[in-house]
């Protein structure tokens, strides 16, 4: 159902808007160049990523040639967010450099392989044990995270900035650290403008800032990364059924909101805009892992010297 409404809606978009092309080919090109150049000589080409310009413009996931079968429910992925790397005890959300690096080395142990967002939000997962991470709020600590824990271990975190205070506060990257990242072949999306809970109570009070976080969000980080934004992720995770319409009409075709589930490969199982997520913290990693050493045991994955 929402595919068709995005498709629709981004049809009427890109046929109105056809400069657009020339920033949907830069994509493309740079997707090609960030795969070539390559963190991981093990990932997929960026043919095989399945991203391509149809027809009407649009950057989206290939379609499926096939039907879906029960088989198509193995295939899945977590998607986990992380948010900065002070290594600040007292803050809820933070982690040191070596924290992080233990976390993700626990999760290859148990057999995890980590695929990109946008791998993922094309259906190109195989078997039950995929971590997408994402890093949502732009902190200023993420281009060291990348270059010292995810890069060396082929991981490409998908960002989620809110604009307002993207080169404006000592707390974020710039805008020139987001590209970089961008061209090295990051996803980035939105995360609201102001960072508010976009709740119908927003839509309520403040017609103008309800409307900010999600339109102006996605200009202005198009204007930062020189990308097309495909992707929301909810501010607190909230949001409301307008939230979700508001998205579509804007141009967005995903939304992440956090609640337990899996993003499968095949459209049908997901909802393209409320896809689940998990938010990591220092409280309840101990939890996620739990969680994700029993979906191991239990896809029958597990290497055979971590099996009980
Ligand atoms: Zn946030």
């Amino acid at each position: 159902m929402y595919i068709t409404i995005n498709v629709m809606n981004r049809r009427r978009r890109y046929r109105a808007a056809p400069r657009r092309w020339l920033s949907l080919t830069t994509l493309l090109l740079a997707l090609v160049a960030g795969r070539a150049s390559g963190l991981d000589p093990t990932k997929p080409s960026a043919q095989a990523v399945g991203w391509r310009l149809l027809a009407e413009g649009p950057l989206l996931p290939a379609p499926r040639s096939r039907a879906a079968t029960s088989a198509d429910f193995r295939d899945r992925a977590l998607i986990l967010c992380w948010h900065s790397f002070l290594a600040d005890p007292k803050l809820p959300t933070d982690f040191s450099l070596d924290a992080l690096g233990a976390q993700l080395d626990a999760l290859s142990a148990l057999g995890y392989r980590f695929p990109s967002l946008a791998e993922a939000l094309a259906g190109r997962l195989t078997g039950r044990l995929n971590i997408v991470v994402t890093i949502d709020d732009g902190h200023r600590t993420v281009p060291r995270a990348v270059e010292k824990v995810f890069a060396p271990r082929g991981i490409e975190p998908a960002l989620f900035i809110y604009p307002a205070v993207i080169g404006t506060t000592s707390f974020s990257m710039g805008d020139a650290e987001i590209r970089r990242l961008v061209d090295s072949g990051h996803m980035v999306g939105a995360h609201g403008y102001h960072h508010l809970y976009v709740t119908e109570e927003l839509w309520k009070s403040d017609r103008a800032a309800f409307e900010r976080e999600i339109y102006k969000a996605r200009e202005k980080t198009g204007l930062i990364t020189a990308r097309p934004v495909l992707a929301y992720a909810y501010p607190f995770g909230a949001f409301s059924p307008r939230t979700k319409t508001e998205l579509s009409r804007a141009g967005y075709a995903f939304g992440l909101a956090v609640k337990p589930g899996f993003v499968y490969t095949v459209e049908g199982y997901n909802d393209e805009l409320e896809l689940p997520r998990l938010v990591v913290t220092q409280d309840n990693w101990k939890d996620i892992y739990a969680l994700l050493a029993r979906n191991a045991q239990a896809s029958g994955d597990l290497p055979k010297s971590k099996a009980k």
